[in-house]
């Protein structure tokens, strides 16, 4: 085969545009390229690095049954990917090249790097657009970025809507199937693979299945983190375990058969989000670079008690949500949607630690940590982004408890030396009860905290 996909965040056969288009004119063979110190630098989590390996080994023996070759090649950096695709491209007689976009910095100039090099030795170039639902850019009819979501997602709507196509097949068979063995690149970490699939027909129908049972209720449920309700995709649409098409395409297929209206679904909306913290990566440069989106945030002086961070990242600040939340995160690498935003508001406003600090402790642990999404969501709960939570706005870790774990039920199961307590006592457990359960005090004043960090955002204003 002359025609080379490289595949990087699209680690799937189905609804895979640069598969599906590059086999149009012949056979292909595929490539991916690890890059692990630069995945390091990115702060890739040892999960999130288990689950990209097993993926690559499922791509590599479902291509195998097709008849197509696969080959994964290790370099350090993004600045060592060139010149490395350059050379597997002349031994192997490649004659062009296909990949989807990124809208992250780094990665869009390591690609017109390889552009560049790949162009000037006479070998085509086919980048396609983004995984993006909508990847293109959504512009204001002054044709700005949108800086607010609300009405970035009613334009995403109507785009959306044009952009409707059925998902890519995937690839056609290219002759007797060819023997491979398991891939086991010395970089992968440990993944909970009780937990999580690396199978792309098991993920596929783990899609099916929400939409068939969960779509329905996922409004009404999605908040409560002991139910069930949301999707728990994430790590698979972080590594492009599914493609835009077959998700839109699912959507419309169970809405319609349960009566509902596709267009304006809670869940799709929340696809949009996803769509929205990609699309700022292109539009907002600085982003990229550790910088907030309000830059007079910049100002602010940051908490650096070690201590505190710790208390934080260990669970064991004494708010027994807050816990809950991070043992969760690190005993599966995931954290449900409304405790990630309880989490990250406790430890920017009531500890008042960096946001940058929790981004990155994030990172390091989530099995779906993507770039993008984890830095909205960290900006937006600090009140530094695009679009944020207003800095007055803090949540209240016990009223949140109280709210959304009425029962304590997920505190239970992941502070178990609280279960003794009753569903009133275990959102914010007595001195007493404390020392006799083993359970630490908390680590600040929830009033007086939260006191201090408004005044310190009113002090920027004047
Ligand atoms: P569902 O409710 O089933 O939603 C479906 C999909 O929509 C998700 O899988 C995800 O791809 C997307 N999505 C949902 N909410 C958001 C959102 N707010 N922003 C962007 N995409 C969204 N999501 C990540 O994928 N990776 C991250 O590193 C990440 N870090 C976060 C950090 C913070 C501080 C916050 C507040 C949110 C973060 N999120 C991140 C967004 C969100 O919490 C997760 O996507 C969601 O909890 C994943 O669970 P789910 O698949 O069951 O979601």
């Amino acid at each position: 085969a002359s025609q080379l996909v490289w595949l990087r965040n699209e680690l799937r056969l189905d609804d895979n545009p640069a598969i599906a288009q590059a086999q149009q004119g012949g056979d292909i063979q595929v490539l991916f390229i690890a890059t692990p110190k630069q995945w390091q630098q990115h702060d890739e989590s040892d999960a999130k690095l288990g689950l990209k390996a097993a993926s690559l080994n499922d791509i590599c023996q479902n291509l195998a049954k097709k008849g197509i070759t696969f080959s994964l090649i290790t370099v350090d950096y993004f600045a060592d990917v060139p010149s490395a695709l350059l050379t597997f491209c002349e031994e192997n007689k490649i004659a062009s090249v296909w990949f989807q976009q990124e809208t992250a910095l780094d990665e869009r100039r390591r690609d017109e790097q390889v552009t560049q090099k790949l162009l000037e030795n006479h070998i085509e170039c086919h980048a396609l657009e983004s995984d993006l639902m909508v990847p293109v850019p959504v512009l204001t009819q002054q044709q700005e970025p949108y800086k607010v979501f609300t009405p970035y997602y009613r334009r995403w709507q109507t785009m959306l809507e044009d952009r409707a196509r059925p998902p890519f097949d995937e690839p056609a068979k290219q002759g007797k199937a060819i023997k491979v063995e398991d891939i086991k690149p010395d970089w992968a970490g440990e993944y909970r693979n009780d937990l999580w699939l690396d199978e792309e027909s098991d993920i596929l129908q783990k899609l099916q299945l929400f939409c068939q049972k969960k779509l329905k209720d996922y409004p009404d449920k999605r908040d409560y983190p002991a139910m069930p309700a949301t999707s728990t995709l994430s790590p698979y649409l972080t590594l492009g375990r599914i493609g835009p098409r077959r998700l839109l395409h699912t959507i419309q297929y169970y809405c319609a058969e349960q009566n509902l209206h596709w267009q304006d679904n809670d869940w799709l909306r929340e696809l949009a989000w996803r769509d929205f913290y990609r699309q700022l990566l292109t539009h907002f440069s600085e982003l990229n670079k550790e910088k907030p989106f309000k830059p007079e945030t910049d100002k602010l002086t940051w908490n650096d008690n070690k201590s505190d961070f710790e208390a934080w990242c260990e669970g064991k600040t004494g708010f027994p949500i807050v816990d809950a939340a991070m043992r969760q995160l690190n005993q599966t690498g995931w954290m449900h949607n409304r405790l990630r935003m309880v989490a990250a508001s406790f430890l920017t406003k009531l500890l008042f630690i960096d946001w940058r600090k929790g981004e990155k402790y994030f990172m390091q642990t989530l099995i779906d940590g993507e770039f993008a999404a984890n830095n909205g969501g960290w900006q937006w709960s600090a009140s530094t982004g695009c679009d944020a939570a207003p800095y007055f706005r803090v949540f209240n870790p016990q009223r949140q408890s109280e709210k959304f774990d009425p029962d304590g039920e997920f505190i239970r199961h992941f502070v178990p030396e609280l279960s003794p307590l009753s569903a009133k006592q275990i959102h914010a457990p007595t001195t007493a009860q404390c020392k006799e359960l083993g359970y630490p005090e908390p680590v600040i004043d929830y009033k007086k905290a939260r006191q201090q960090a408004i005044n310190a955002f009113d002090e920027l204003k004047q």
